[in-house]
């Protein structure tokens, strides 16, 4: 006979190893006493989790790809933007140069300034791309959440503006960092989004007028940091509530939804220590809270 002692139970999740030839390897480990025939003992388990990790961010970065490609309209328009003010300024100079005029130095340093930002514009969608369609490594990182939130507007945010969306920002200068990844975190705020659109437009179909509203805020209390993601959308109604974390669950036509999309971002979240909560009115919009450790 053995008895138990659950108070005492350990429990390690995502512990990192290395093997003998110096590679990595992850495990859970329980650890809880027991006394087994009157001697006192403790009864160690160790799991090796590598594949199911690995496993883990292959279905991640399925999904993450799929994103990318349902976006690619979006990011098209956005790197058009700039390469439109780029090539009307050098055709104007090729008109100039035509027609034999002058113009001043401070003219020409004028468009030059235009179009160096326009290029740097177009690099810095470019490589927000490059960031997030990049597999992330195990370890974390201190992260601003800003920047996962900005990338991924930089990516989107034309889009939504074209569907008659705004997205409005409210972001606090002084927000602690958490830990994390930062092109995880752009995941869950793609999806975070995407869905807020999804739900605006479903409510666009009984609703032509109105104009889809998001607004994305963040804030630290207590020692936490939080993100807020509100829309105006459909809403979610109390029965579908409790599922929409399960994996394939989903209320969109097939082809549109996989129905991972909050699945994933459960799982990132969790992984990072945080916390989502939702608050929802049937008919009149969704808000999502992410909380999450600061680190000093
Ligand atoms: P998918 O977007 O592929 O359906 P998700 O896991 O991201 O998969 O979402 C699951 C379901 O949760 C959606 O089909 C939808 O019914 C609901 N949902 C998620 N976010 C919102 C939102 N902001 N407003 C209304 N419903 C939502």
């Amino acid at each position: 006979s053995y008895l138990v002692d659950y108070k005492d139970y350990l429990y390690y999740p995502k512990i990192l190893h290395i093997k003998n030839g110096g590679v990595p390897f992850y495990v859970n480990m329980h650890a809880c006493p027991i006394s087994y025939g009157g001697t006192q003992a403790v009864v160690v388990a160790v799991t090796d989790i590598t594949e199911m990790m690995e496993k883990d961010a292959q279905l991640v970065q399925a999904a993450k790809m799929k994103t990318l490609g349902e976006m690619s309209a979006g990011i098209a328009h956005e790197i058009n933007q700039p390469l439109n003010t780029i090539k009307m300024g050098s055709e104007y100079l090729t008109l100039l140069l035509e027609q034999k005029k002058t113009i001043s130095d401070d003219q020409i340093r004028d468009m030059a300034t235009a179009i160096s930002e326009q290029v740097d514009r177009a690099t810095e969608i470019i490589n927000n791309l490059r960031a997030f369609g990049r597999k992330s490594g195990l370890t974390m990182e201190r992260v601003s959440l800003a920047e996962p939130i900005q990338g991924v507007l930089s990516i989107i945010g034309r889009q939504f503006t074209i569907q008659r969306i705004a997205i409005r920002l409210e972001l606090d200068d002084n927000l602690p960092q958490v830990k994390g990844h930062n092109n995880r975190l752009q995941q869950v705020f793609f999806n975070l989004l995407n869905n807020a659109r999804d739900a605006i437009q479903e409510k666009m179909e009984s609703d032509p007028e109105l104009y889809g509203d998001i607004l994305v805020r963040t804030y630290s209390e207590n020692g936490k940091v939080v993100v807020l993601i509100s829309d105006n959308g459909v809403g979610i109604p109390d029965d579908v509530r409790n599922k929409i974390f399960e994996p394939f669950f989903t209320t969109k036509q097939t082809g549109k939804g996989m129905g991972l999309g909050l699945a994933i971002t459960y799982g990132i979240v969790r992984d990072y220590g945080g916390t989502i909560r939702i608050e929802s009115k049937s008919g009149e919009g969704t808000t999502f809270y992410l909380t999450f450790s600061a680190v000093d």
